[in-house]
C-alpha cells in the first residue's frame, strides 16, 4: 500500500535539492511531476522537473477534472495529476509531492492519511541568501518571494514533520528517515492487511489443539 509524503517549503528553502537527494537514495518513491503555467528555470527539463503547459491547457485540465489539487502561487498556476497517486497505489510505491500550502491543504482534506514534512531554511537571511545563489531572480521577485515565506511558515502547525535544512547532508538523512517511519506506522494504511496476512501463515488455534492432541 502506498503512502502519500507532502513536502511544502518557502521557495529557496532547499525543498528540490533535499527532494532530488532522497529520489536517488529511495528506489520505491515516485515523484509527482507538477503541471505549471510557468516557464522553465536554468536546466528545468520539461517531464522532469515539471510539466510546462499553457494557461488555455491547465484550465482544461481543471474542467476535466485531472488535478488531485491545483493552486495559484505567485502569478503561475500548478497541480498535481491525479495519476501519480493512482501509480502508487497500482505499483505499491510511496508517492512524494512538492507543493504549496494551499494545496498541501486541499490533499490532506481528501487523503487525511497521507504525511506531510514542512522545510525551514535556518533564517531569512539564509533563505535570501540561496534565492539569490540560485541567480534566476531579480530583487523584486526575492522580496515578494521571501514576504510569501512569512505567510506560509504560518502553515507550519498543520504538517506532522518540520525540517531545518541547515546542513544539506543532515537534512537528507533527516527526510530519508521520515519516509521510512512513515512505512512502518501502525496506521499506515497498508499495515493491517500486512499484518493480517502474516496472521494468516498461523495455524489456527482448532488446529493447535488437534495436532497437540488436545
Ligand atoms: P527550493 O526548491 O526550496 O526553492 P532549492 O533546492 O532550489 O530550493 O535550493 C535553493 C538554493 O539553495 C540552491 O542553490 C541550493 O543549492 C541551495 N541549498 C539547498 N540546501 C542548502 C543548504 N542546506 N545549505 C546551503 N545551500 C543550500
Ligand atoms: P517553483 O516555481 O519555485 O518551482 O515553485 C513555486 C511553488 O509552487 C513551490 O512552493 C512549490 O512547492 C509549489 N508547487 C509546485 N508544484 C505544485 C503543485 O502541483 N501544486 C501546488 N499546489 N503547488 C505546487
Amino acid at each position: 500500500m502506498s503512502q502519500i509524503i507532502i513536502i511544502s517549503a518557502p521557495s529557496g528553502s532547499g525543498k528540490s535539492t533535499l527532494v532530488r537527494n532522497l529520489l536517488v537514495r529511495d528506489p520505491n518513491l515516485i515523484f509527482s511531476v507538477s503541471y505549471t503555467t510557468r516557464a522553465p528555470r536554468g536546466q528545468e527539463e520539461h517531464g522532469r522537473e515539471y510539466n510546462f503547459v499553457t494557461r488555455e491547457e491547465f484550465r482544461a485540465m481543471i474542467d476535466r477534472g485531472d488535478f488531485i489539487e491545483w493552486a495559484q502561487v505567485f502569478d503561475d498556476f500548478y497541480g498535481t495529476h491525479r495519476c501519480y497517486v493512482d501509480q502508487g497505489r497500482r505499483e505499491g510505491k510511496d508517492v512524494i509531492l512538492d507543493i504549496d500550502v494551499k494545496g498541501a491543504r486541499q490533499l490532506r482534506e481528501k487523503i487525511p492519511e497521507a504525511i506531510s514534512v514542512f522545510i525551514l531554511a535556518p533564517s531569512r537571511e539564509e533563505l535570501e541568501k540561496r534565492l539569490k545563489a540560485r541567480g534566476d531572480v531579480s530583487e523584486q521577485v526575492i522580496r515578494k518571494r521571501v514576504a510569501e515565506a512569512v505567510r506560509e511558515i504560518g502553515d507550519y502547525r498543520q504538517y506532522d514533520y518540520v525540517l531545518v535544512n541547515d546542513d544539506v547532508e543532515v537534512a537528507s538523512n533527516l527526510l530519508c528517515c521520515i519516509v521510512m517511519t512513515a512505512r512502518v506506522q501502525r496506521k499506515n494504511p497498508g499495515m493491517q492487511s500486512r499484518v493480517d496476512r502474516i496472521l494468516a501463515t498461523f495455524e489456527t488455534e482448532q488446529e493447535v489443539e488437534q495436532d497437540y492432541g488436545r
